[in-house]
C-alpha cells in the first residue's frame, strides 16, 4: 500500500494532472438518482440495482433510465403514454402494482414448473437411450408407471405435475437427437482446440 502511495507522489509532477481531471469529470457525470416513495403518484415503481434504480412504469412496464428518475420525466411519460390514468391517485397505482406483483409470481411459478418438466423429459430420454429401449417406452410404460407411483405415494395434485412431462415417442426421439448432436458438437470443439489427439480403436 505504501509503495503505491509513494509512487504516486513521486510521479505527480506532470502525468498526474490529466487523469485526475478526467476522474472528477466522470464523477460529475454519474449522478445516481434514488427512487422516492412519492413517485408512485406518477405511476412509477422502480427496478434493477438499488443503488441506481430505474423507474418502471406500473401501467405499461416500460423501464426508463436512472437519469429519468425525476418528477418531470415521469410525469411526461404518464401524461403522454397513459393520459387516461393521468388523474388517478396514489391508491390506484398501488393497487395496480400489487396486481402486477401477483401476476409476476404466478408467471414465475408457471415457468419453473415447465422448466422442471422439460428437464425431467431430457433425463428420462437419456435413460431410454442408455438402455437402448424403443422410444415408445416413455408413453406406454414409464409415464403411466410414474403417475401410478406418484398418485399412490404423494396424491392427485402431484400426479397433475407429472402429467406435464412429455414422454411421447416423438419427444423422446427429439431429446435424444438434441443430446447426441450437443455431444458431437462438444467433441468436435474439443478436438479442434486440442493440438494433438490420438484415435483409439
Ligand atoms: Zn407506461
Amino acid at each position: 500500500m505504501d509503495k503505491f502511495l509513494r509512487r504516486k507522489d513521486s510521479s505527480s509532477s506532470t502525468d498526474d494532472e490529466e487523469p485526475s481531471t478526467s476522474v472528477t469529470k466522470n464523477l460529475k457525470k454519474v449522478v445516481k438518482r434514488k427512487y422516492d416513495e412519492d413517485y408512485i403518484k406518477y405511476g412509477f415503481s422502480w427496478c434493477g440495482d438499488e443503488t441506481a434504480p430505474r423507474p418502471q412504469c406500473i401501467i405499461c412496464g416500460d423501464q426508463l433510465s436512472n437519469e429519468s428518475m425525476v418528477p418531470s420525466k415521469l410525469k411526461r411519460h404518464l401524461y403522454s403514454s397513459h393520459p387516461s390514468c393521468a388523474n388517478k391517485d396514489k391508491q390506484y397505482f398501488k393497487r395496480c402494482l400489487e396486481q402486477n406483483k401477483k401476476q409476476k409470481k404466478f408467471m414465475k411459478s408457471a415457468v419453473t414448473v415447465s422448466e422442471k418438466a422439460l428437464k425431467a423429459s431430457y433425463h428420462v430420454a437419456k435413460l431410454i437411450a442408455r438402455q437402448k429401449k424403443p422410444h415408445t417406452v416413455g408413453e406406454i410404460l414409464i409415464k403411466p408407471a410414474c403417475m401410478e407411483i406418484v398418485r399412490l405415494m404423494l396424491g392427485p395434485n402431484e400426479v397433475k405435475e407429472v402429467n406435464k412431462v412429455s414422454f411421447s415417442a416423438d419427444t423422446v426421439k427429439r431429446r435424444i437427437h438434441d443430446m447426441s448432436s450437443d455431444l458431437l458438437g462438444t467433441l468436435i470443439k474439443k478436438l479442434l482446440s486440442a493440438e494433438k489427439f490420438a484415435l483409439q480403436r
